[in-house]
C-alpha cells in the first residue's frame, strides 16, 4: 500500500486540502497527516501498518473503540435490510427512547445527521418559539458549522458578532452575540444591551472545544435562572459530555435542566447521527406540528439508529462507566505525573472519560486564558506521541478521549510513552 504522504499528494488532486474536514490537516502540529485503513479496539492502523493507540476516537463517538463487535453486528444486520428507507421504522422510536430514559429533559426528540445539524435545529427551534432573533454563545465552545455559530466576538468586546469565516454574511453573523465563558457579569451586560431580543444562550456545559474547560462554580445555575428571568431558552450543547457519564450528561450531573439539548456523537456510536431534544412546548414548534420547518433525507436512518442502539446498550451494562472513568483518571493521573517528574507545566481537566490538557500550571476558565497556556509544546508533544504509536488529536486544545477498549496496559504504555516525551521537551 502506499504510504500516508503519497496518499496525501493524490487526495490534494481531488479533495479540497486533501482532507474533508480541516484540522485533519495536521496544519496545528505540522507534517503530513496520517491516512488509517483499519481500526481494531483502542488501536488505528496506519496504511503503513504501523499500530497507534487512539486517543481522538473519531472525536468522541468510539466510545466502546474501533469496530466492537456488537455494533459492527448492528449495522450489518440493519444494512442487509435496507442502508435506508426515507419512511418511519422502529429503530428510530426505540433510540429516541433510550435517550430520553437518561434524559428525562427531553420530552420529544428530532434526529438528523450531525451535531451541527442538531444545534440549527435548536436555534431555529429557539427563535420560533420566543419569536426573538438574537442568539448568545460564550468564547471558545464549538456548535458545528452553520453560519450564525462561527461567531466569536473578540475578547471583551461585547458587541454584535462579527463572521470568524468567509462565507458568513455580516447580517447573520450580527445575530450571535459571543461573550466569554465562565462570565456571568457579561452575560447580563448583554441581556441588558439587547434586552428582550436575546431567544436563548447556547452553551457547552463542559467546554470541550478549546481543551476541556468545566464550569466555574455557580456559572450553569446562574445560566438557568437568569435565562428563565429573561424568558429566554438554555439550550446545552452535549454533542460531546452526552452519554460520558452514567447519569447521561453534563445536565444530570449538575442537577440543571436545560430546555433544549443537542446531542451527536456518541449515540450514533461512529455513525452520522445528532438529535435535539427538549420540553413538549418547545418542540412542538417544529414540523409537522408547528410553524418551524426542518428536514432530513436520512434522518432517523437505519444503519445510524441501529449503530447508536447498539453502543446505548453496551453502555448501560453494569460496571461501564466505572471502567470508563477508572481508565480517563488513570491516563489523566499518569501523564500529570510524568510532567512533573519532567518539570513541565501541565494541568489536566476530565468529564468521565474526556479528558482537556493543558501546558500550564492551572486549569484555564475561558478562551483567552486558553490560549495563554503553552501551546507551542503541543506539535513536539504530538510528533513524539505518535513516533511512539500514541495517537492525540493533530491539534492544539483538543479534548482526549478514553474508550472501553483502553485497557489498564494500553494506558500505562502511552503514560511511559508521555513521560519520554516531557523529558524530551
Ligand atoms: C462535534 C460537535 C458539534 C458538531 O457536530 P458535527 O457532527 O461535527 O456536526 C457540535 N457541538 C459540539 C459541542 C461538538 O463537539
Amino acid at each position: 500500500m502506499a504510504t500516508s504522504s503519497e496518499w496525501f499528494a493524490r487526495a490534494r488532486e481531488s479533495l479540497v486540502g486533501g482532507v474533508n474536514s480541516p484540522v485533519r490537516c495536521w496544519r496545528g502540529v505540522g507534517g503530513d497527516p496520517l491516512f488509517f485503513h483499519r481500526g481494531e479496539g483502542p488501536y488505528l492502523y496506519s496504511v503503513e501498518g504501523k499500530r497507534y493507540t487512539d486517543y481522538v476516537c473519531s472525536w468522541g463517538p468510539l466510545v466502546l473503540g474501533h469496530a466492537h463487535p456488537e455494533t459492527v453486528d448492528a449495522v450489518c444486520r440493519a444494512a442487509a435490510a435496507s442502508t435506508s428507507f426515507g419512511a418511519s421504522c422502529p429503530a428510530e422510536v426505540e433510540l429516541a427512547e433510550e435517550v430520553k430514559k437518561v434524559f428525562p429533559s427531553m420530552d420529544l426528540l428530532r434526529f438528523v445527521s450531525s451535531g451541527t445539524e442538531a444545534v440549527m435545529t435548536a436555534i431555529r427551534a429557539a427563535r420560533g418559539f420566543t419569536g426573538r432573533e438574537l442568539i448568545l454563545k460564550f468564547e471558545g465552545c464549538y456548535h458545528g458549522h452553520s453560519d450564525g455559530m462561527l461567531v466569536n466576538a473578540g475578547s471583551g468586546a461585547l458587541t454584535l458578532g462579527q463572521p470568524d469565516s468567509g462565507g458568513v454574511p455580516v447580517p447573520v453573523a450580527s445575530t450571535t452575540v459571543a461573550v466569554p465563558f465562565n462570565d456571568t457579569q457579561k452575560v447580563q451586560q448583554a441581556f441588558s444591551m439587547f434586552s428582550g431580543r436575546i431567544a436563548a444562550v447556547i452553551v457547552e456545559p463542559w467546554a470541550g472545544n478549546m481543551g476541556l474547560v468545566p464550569p466555574g462554580e455557580g456559572f450553569l445555575s446562574f445560566l438557568r435562572e437568569f435565562t428563565e428571568k429573561n424568558s429566554a431558552l438554555l439550550i446545552f450543547d452535549e454533542v460531546i459530555t452526552g452519554f460520558r457519564v452514567p447519569e447521561g450528561g453534563a445536565q444530570q450531573r449538575t442537577g440543571i435542566v436545560p430546555d433544549l439539548t443537542c446531542l451527536g456523537k456518541i449515540i450514533g456510536g461512529g455513525l452520522p447521527v445528532g438529535a435535539v431534544g427538549g420540553k413538549r412546548k418547545i418542540m412542538e414548534v417544529l414540523a409537522p406540528l408547528g410553524p418551524v420547518y426542518q428536514a432530513g433525507t436520512l434522518s432517523g436512518n437505519p444503519l445510524a439508529m441501529a449503530s447508536g442502539l447498539a453502543t446505548l446498550k453496551v453502555l448501560r451494562r453494569e460496571g461501564i462507566y466505572a471502567l470508563l472513568e477508572e481508565r480517563a483518571l488513570q491516563l489523566s493521573h499518569g501523564l500529570e505525573e510524568a510532567a512533573e517528574k519532567a518539570g513541565i507545566p501541565f494541568s489536566v481537566s476530565r468529564f468521565g472519560s474526556v479528558l482537556g490538557f493543558f501546558f500550564s500550571e492551572r486549569l484555564p476558565t475561558n478562551l483567552s486564558e486558553v490560549k495563554n497556556t503553552d501551546g507551542g509544546k503541543y506539535p513536539p508533544f504530538f510528533h513524539g506521541m505518535a513516533d511512539r504509536g500514541q495517537y492525540f488529536a493533530p491539534s492544539p486544545f483538543e479534548a482526549a478521549f478514553v474508550s472501553l477498549a483502553h485497557s489498564r496496559e494500553v494506558v500505562e504504555e502511552t503514560i511511559k510513552a508521555a513521560g519520554e516525551v516531557f523529558t524530551s521537551l
